[in-house]
């Protein structure tokens, strides 16, 4: 149902944005994967999702934190049907004690990105004559834990800014919408186990349900591949009326 159209994923080259694009890829979206670097890991990333999908898949470097790299991912893709905003970095400290330079790191890769990508996407959308932005935002976007001041501020920022995108797109055959996982199972979550695990002399299942899964009453993990299949439902024609708001991904966690 995708197929001719771009989808262009920031920060795909693990985790979350990598499992959308290879689910955007196989309902028959092109898409362009990106990230801060450029190693021959990258590129092979692009090459298998060609490989398995047969649709055009490019890697394209860009660093997030810098505006002019953002926009400058959305000019080299040239075309944007779909922009999924997902790059994004965590630092967890008191507000007292937090480092600015990753304040302003944060606010950078994960709210004026997506400024910069919307700006340079939207007109290209509105020339194709339909167009998606989907925002990955979090459970933290709509709820908030101590120490995590800039990304809990840049998440709920992304909500707002997903919302005014939604309304200056209200009349045009444009979608704004933002996902909001609550922990999902990516390579970073898997490399925290074995050191909780020593922290709290647990063993994994307990590490998982009782720490790392506390305020997810499903006590299970979302997968990349559920992400991305929200993601695909999103450019579908049953969402075609949703703009503007969030779906959370979350086991339950901001019903409690
Ligand atoms: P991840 O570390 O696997 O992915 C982050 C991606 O962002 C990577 O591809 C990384 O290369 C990229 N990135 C980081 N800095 C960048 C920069 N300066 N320029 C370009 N790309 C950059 O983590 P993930 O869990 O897949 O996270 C993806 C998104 O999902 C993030 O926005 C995160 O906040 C959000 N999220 C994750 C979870 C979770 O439990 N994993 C839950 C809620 C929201």
């Amino acid at each position: 149902p995708l197929s001719g159209k771009t989808a262009i994923i920031t920060g795909s080259n693990s985790g979350i944005g990598l499992g959308i694009a290879r689910e955007l890829a196989k309902a028959g979206a092109n898409v362009v994967l990106n990230s801060f670097t450029s190693s021959k890991e990258d590129h092979a990333l692009a090459d298998e999702i060609t490989q398995v999908t047969g649709n055009e898949a490019r890697y394209i470097q860009a660093d997030l934190s810098k505006g002019e790299d953002a926009r400058r991912l959305i000019e080299t893709a040239g075309k944007c049907d779909i922009l999924v905003n997902n790059a994004g970095i965590q630092h967890v400290a008191p507000i007292d004690e937090f480092p600015v330079e990753k304040w302003d790191q944060i606010i950078a890769i994960m709210l004026n990105s997506v400024f910069h990508t919307t700006a340079a996407a939207l007109p290209m959308m509105r020339a194709a004559g339909w167009g998606r932005v989907i925002n990955i935002s979090s459970a933290h976007g709509l709820t908030a834990s101590p120490y995590k001041s800039a990304y809990v501020a840049a998440k709920h920022g992304v909500v707002g800014m997903t919302k005014v995108v939604a309304l200056e797109t209200a009349q045009e055959p444009i979608t704004a919408n933002a996902i909001c996982p609550g922990y999902v199972m990516t390579p970073l979550v898997e490399s925290q186990i074995p050191d909780t695990m020593k922290k709290y002399d647990m063993d994994r299942e307990t590490v998982i349900k009782e720490v790392m899964l506390e305020r997810q009453p499903s006590k299970e993990f979302a997968t990349t591949e559920q992400l991305g299949g929200v993601a695909t439902f999103l450019c579908s024609d049953a969402a075609t009326q949703i703009t503007g708001t969030t779906i959370s991904v979350d086991g339950g966690w901001t019903a409690l």
